[in-house]
């Protein structure tokens, strides 16, 4: 974790970069069930590869690139379905498919998961930029990535593209809306948030096109 106040340091460690040895996590003691469905929690990255200007996460997590193996992710898995008998999974991870590496190991993990017999529900995170861009180019990377999810938690925080190139979000407006239509059509529930800073309430206020734009975006 690294940070800094008045430019010195205030704590500067080595991050942990074989995620593999971190040690399962128990929950005896925390027993999460929603809708009688018992859920499992798993983190298996650390960091996301964007820089968007509103977001803390490459601050607090450092160094990106740090990703459990799909070996160690179905281990851990397996180990809360045996223990607590989760079946439905939210992965905590920032960004979990931030590239198409990433949607690769997403199809070993849920072979793996096939191997073991598990049946089992994930909530994902991800960038709509990859999910539209495989949509068009490798659909069937995309089925096999995403078939065990039907769940997913996408950032789109604004419908303007200068606002959305202000934020340095590599995601424009277009690329969002196909990528949510290629996650509908699959048959997957979207969850969505939209981010309200300063400028953009600022903005609304002058600007009632973007403001209906972007309401008209919510009611959609
Ligand atoms: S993609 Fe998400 S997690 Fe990554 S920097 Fe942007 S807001 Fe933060």
């Amino acid at each position: 974790m690294e940070g800094e106040k008045e430019g010195e340091p205030i704590i500067s460690e080595e991050p942990l970069l074989n995620l593999d040895s971190i040690p399962f996590a128990n929950y005896d003691s925390l027993k999460p069930s929603v809708l009688g469905i018992q859920t499992g929690s798993i983190f298996t990255s650390f960091s996301c590869p964007f820089r968007c200007k509103f977001c803390a996460n490459y601050n607090f997590t450092g160094a990106h690139g740090r990703r459990m193996s799909p070996k160690r992710v179905v281990e851990e898995i397996t180990h809360q379905n045996k223990g607590w008998g989760s079946t439905f999974f939210n992965y905590g991870d920032s960004t979990i498919l931030p590239n198409e590496a990433s949607f690769h190991k997403m199809v070993e993990i849920n072979n793996l998961l096939d191997k073991m017999g598990l049946e089992l529900d994930f909530f994902l995170s991800c960038h709509l930029d990859i999910i539209a861009r495989l949509d068009r180019e490798n659909p069937q990377l995309l089925d096999h990535a995403l078939r065990k999810a039907n769940i997913f938690f996408v950032g789109v925080e604004n419908v303007n593209n200068k606002i959305l190139f202000s934020y340095n979000k590599h995601l424009s407006s277009d690329n969002a809306k196909r990528g949510i239509d290629a996650l509908l059509k699959r048959g997957k529930m979207c969850r969505n948030i939209l981010l309200f800073t300063l400028l953009t309430i600022l903005i609304s206020i002058f600007c009632i096109k973007w403001f209906s734009k972007n309401i008209r975006y919510i009611l959609s």
